[in-house]
């Protein structure tokens, strides 16, 4: 399969390593000069449990140098880049090109819907975790899966086709029909503790130093739940509040991919995840306190960053 990954950073690049050392023929399409020089001149480093090695058998260009249409294109860009950058990687898409995109947030489905067929669509969500420390290497530790569908809900040969591929590659995968509670799902969880750590600048654990932490955290996943739920998308509430206990009792030291942009002087995803949520709340006469307020101070937040960038 000729696979393109459009926007190889921390996600992308693993994705593009593993399905390349599957035997794939993958291309990785990025603007960040450092990181195509770097793979171009020694190769991808993918560091997982099982150890490191360099992935030597896949190439790195701009989007816009991509001139053949691929078989499939997964879309890894943070969620405010994807449409500019399948723009420029346009002569990459062709009538049979699927698009996939696994990234966080909502809308996902309809900006990749503006590139291709609605049938060549497929969305869904991974707990595969990626980060890219320097340019051409990139690390993955523990366990992965991943759930997707096609955007029309249709089951099709390419989406069978797209889930064999990734379980070759070792990116164990299903088709779920019920994706878009599980999309819903991880929203909620990232509505929550994102945009608290990112305006608060609190690791995950810091959330829990005072009584009204977690109940805040989880009355957003209750408005983002509710607005599923309003839509007939069935999300679980429980399963969200367990997530978010989790993450709050065992994984105190995170600092959540939100905050890590805030702190690097990036902007941020709370577009497609707040911003998303009461977008879709205010359609339905719904409201969402809290997960608006959120959205409004990082909203601030990134406002700040770019005028001091
Ligand atoms: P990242 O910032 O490491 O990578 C994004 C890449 O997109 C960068 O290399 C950037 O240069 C590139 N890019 C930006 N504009 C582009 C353009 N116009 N054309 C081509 N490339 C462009 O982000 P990431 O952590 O890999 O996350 C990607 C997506 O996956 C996000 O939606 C994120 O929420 C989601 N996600 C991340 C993780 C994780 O553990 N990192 C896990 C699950 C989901």
């Amino acid at each position: 399969m000729h696979i393109a990954i459009l926007g190889a950073g921390a996600m992308g690049s693993f994705f593009g390593g593993l399905l390349a050392q599957a035997g794939n023929h993958v291309t990785l399409l990025d603007v960040d000069e450092a990181h195509l020089a770097a793979v171009r001149q020694d190769g991808l480093e993918v560091t997982t449990d099982s150890g490191t090695r360099t992935v030597r058998n896949l190439s790195a260009m701009r989007p816009d140098e991509a001139k053949h249409p691929v078989d499939l294109m997964i879309v890894f860009t943070k969620t405010m880049y994807t449409e500019v950058a399948l723009q420029s990687a346009r002569d990459a898409i062709g009538p049979g090109t699927v698009l996939l995109s696994l990234q966080n947030g909502l809308g996902n489905a309809e900006r990749l819907a503006k590139f291709a067929d609605v049938a060549n669509v497929m969305v869904g969500v991974t707990t595969w975790p990626a980060d890219k420390s320097e340019p051409g290497k990139v690390s993955s530790h523990g366990a992965g899966t991943i759930r997707m569908m096609t955007a029309n809900g249709a089951q099709t040969e390419a989406l069978k086709q797209t889930v064999a591929t990734l379980n070759g590659a070792g990116l164990s995968s299903i088709v779920d029909a019920n994706v878009w509670a599980a999309i819903w799902e991880k929203v909620a969880f990232n509505a929550a503790l994102n945009s608290l750590c990112a305006v608060t600048h609190c690791t995950v654990g810091e959330l829990t130093s005072t009584a009204d932490g977690e109940p805040l955290a989880l009355r957003i996943v209750n408005e983002v739940v509710s607005v599923a739920n309003a839509k007939d998308i069935a999300a679980n509430e429980e399963h969200v509040v367990e997530n978010v206990r989790n993450a709050l009792a065992h994984h105190r030291a995170h600092r959540p991919s939100m905050l890590q942009d805030v702190l690097a002087g990036r902007r941020t995803e709370i577009d497609s995840i707040n911003g998303a949520v009461v977008d879709a709340a205010r359609a339905i006469g719904h409201a969402v306190p809290c997960t608006e307020t959120l959205l409004h101070l990082v909203k601030l937040i990134d406002a700040r960053t770019q005028q001091t960038h």
